[in-house]
């Protein structure tokens, strides 16, 4: 090995630095959806519709009816590090809304453009304005505008060619942000969801406000499923610190299905659990006879204080205090359920 001098150390241009971490939090369109359907939820919008081209890449449009943002809040609405959520670090700990790092709206304007349009209570019109890397590209004009917030973000991608093209080859994202809107749709009954693609007459999503869950459930993954679930509940205040409650449903064996679906919130947030899903498995694949995978929905409430929401860029993990213990005994309690409905089962076979 031939040793060079050390290179000269350099400070990274800051457009550079703001793309670089744009990228890994809008890692796909699907990000995008996820960011700006959070942002609509923690609105306290109550009717959610998103539009899409091209897979994403040429178009999301994320229509809410919450509380709009103020007129004076939009030279600032882009920028890096705004938000209305959080004021302090502690505040992490505490926080009920998704977003906390002011990053999501930053970071779609470095990697595509970004049009919004917002209307407050009590005005008479609306405002719109356009964004690139981070700054409005003018001042907001006035437009006629219905109750809430409209977000376009149109060419993702446009100036990351080797992710424009991963992401053109691959299947598009469009699945995706069905499936997310589905999930999204299960657990926020009380907010109506629709999703379709531009152009479309028929929504693919389209969920109605219903106070149950099994309706909603039924409603956006049909009877099949619907039919086919048990509840299961589990609640621990241990004294070991393993507290929380878990509610949800799960397939019984007359559900068939080659994939598992494990649709989980925690704390309301939507989030992804592979020690858990592959806990439920093993149950499934050592008590049922057909080899079916699971169909689930878990929402699970903790302590907010034991729950770490910062750990990962897209926010599609968290980490949880105690998690092993929580993973056991929701184990169990499956385990229990699907036993016991097998043993009727077979009890009234008998009969
Ligand atoms: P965060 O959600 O972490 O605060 P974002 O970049 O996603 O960061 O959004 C920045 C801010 O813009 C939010 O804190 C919120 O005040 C405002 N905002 C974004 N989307 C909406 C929306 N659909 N309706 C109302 N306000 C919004
Ligand atoms: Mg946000």
């Amino acid at each position: 090995i031939v040793q060079r001098d050390p290179p000269k150390i350099q400070r990274l241009e800051e457009s550079v630095v703001n793309r670089i971490a744009a990228g890994e939090v809008i890692q796909r369109p699907v990000s995008a959806v996820k960011e700006l359907v959070e942002n609509s939820l923690d609105a306290d919008s109550s009717s959610i519709s998103v539009v899409v081209k091209d897979g994403g890449l040429k178009l999301i449009q994320v229509s809410d009816d919450g509380h709009g943002i103020r007129l004076e809040d939009l030279p600032i609405l882009c920028e890096r590090h705004t938000t209305s959520k959080l004021t302090k670090y502690e505040d992490l700990f505490s926080l009920s809304s998704m977003g906390f790092r002011g990053e999501a709206l930053a970071s779609m304007t470095y990697v595509a453009h970004v049009t919004v349009t917002t209307i407050t209570k009590g005005q008479i019109h609306g405002y719109r304005v356009s964004y690139k890397d981070g700054v409005m590209e003018h001042e907001p004009k006035a437009c006629a505008a219905v109750k809430g917030t409209q977000i376009m973000v149109e060419n993702l991608f446009y100036n990351m060619i080797a992710r424009r093209k991963t992401l053109q080859n691959s299947a598009d994202d469009y699945g995706k942000i069905v499936d997310l809107l589905s999930r999204m749709a299960i657990h926020h009954n009380e907010v109506s969801f629709s999703c379709r693609k531009h152009g479309a007459v028929k929504a693919d999503v389209h969920s109605v406000v219903s106070y149950s869950r099994l309706d909603s459930i039924r409603s956006i993954y049909g009877v099949s499923v619907a039919k086919n679930l048990m509840k299961v509940e589990v609640s621990s205040a241990d004294s070991s610190g393993c507290t929380f409650d878990m509610e949800g449903f799960i397939s019984s064996s007359n559900y068939v299905a080659k994939k598992t679906i494990l649709v989980l919130f925690i704390n309301d947030r939507l989030v992804e659990c592979s020690a858990l899903k592959r806990a439920i498995e093993i149950v499934y694949a050592a008590t049922l006879p057909k080899a079916s995978k699971p169909f689930v929905y878990m929402s699970i409430s903790l302590p907010r204080e034991h729950v770490d929401i910062n750990i990962h860029p897209t926010k599609k993990e968290v980490s949880i205090l105690n998690q092993e213990i929580m993973i056991e005994m929701i184990q169990s309690e499956v385990e229990l359920k699907l036993r016991n409905a097998n043993d009727t089962r077979t009890f009234q076979e008998q009969k």
